[in-house]
């Protein structure tokens, strides 16, 4: 494990030398990340070049791995992919925190250390597909018996088809149906 950055913290006197890299894992804590329905299932891997950005900012330049597993919004199938994030993140003392946009973020002036782990957070969050699937034909689930429809077919779409006919036989309405019932009146009597 690599020294002098932990956990996402980084202490500002360390800039002084000079750019700082770092490269490691942030464990996969649930309390730290927080995804929604994204599990992390592994720490995620961290490479990153923290730098000054103008009077008293920082720049964090560099790259998440993270291993997660989601759900196939159509299938509900799980999926487990390692997403990837691009980083390019700049914290600025002179804004508030309502003058952040995407990779600027507020830096409270007085702070003695930052930590990262939040924005690294919001950048994972924005990375994760907002519509996952598990391939991108996936063909879902049957509404009707729930079958896993890449793993075959089931008797429902036979019924689905079969409604696309019913409006033909209600335009031709010449199936054994319509002649069945007419003439069964021998019961008076
Ligand atoms: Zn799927
Ligand atoms: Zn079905």
């Amino acid at each position: 494990m690599n020294k002098g950055f932990p956990a996402g913290m980084l202490a500002f006197d360390r800039l002084e030398a000079g750019p700082v890299e770092w490269s490691g894992r942030l464990p996969a804590d649930p309390s730290m990340w927080d995804l929604g329905d994204v599990a992390l299932i592994d720490a995620v891997e961290a490479d990153l070049n923290v730098d000054a950005f103008t009077e008293g900012g920082v720049r964090v330049q560099g790259r998440l791995g993270a291993p997660v597993e989601m759900q196939c919004r159509r299938c509900l199938d799980r999926i487990v992919r390692k997403v990837e994030v691009d980083l390019d993140l700049r914290f600025d003392p002179d804004i508030g925190p309502e003058d952040e946009t995407e990779g600027l973020y507020a830096l409270d002036p007085d702070a003695a250390e930052l930590d990262l782990l939040p924005a690294l957070r919001e950048e994972l969050l924005l990375a994760l597909p907002a519509f996952p699937l598990c391939t991108a034909d996936c063909k879902g689930i049957c509404p009707t018996c729930g079958t896993n429809l890449n793993e075959g077919d089931c008797d429902c779409r036979v019924d689905a088809a079969d409604s696309r006919w019913d409006v033909l036989r209600q335009r031709f309405p010449q199936h054994p149906d319509a002649a069945e019932g007419a003439g069964s009146g021998s019961d008076d009597g």
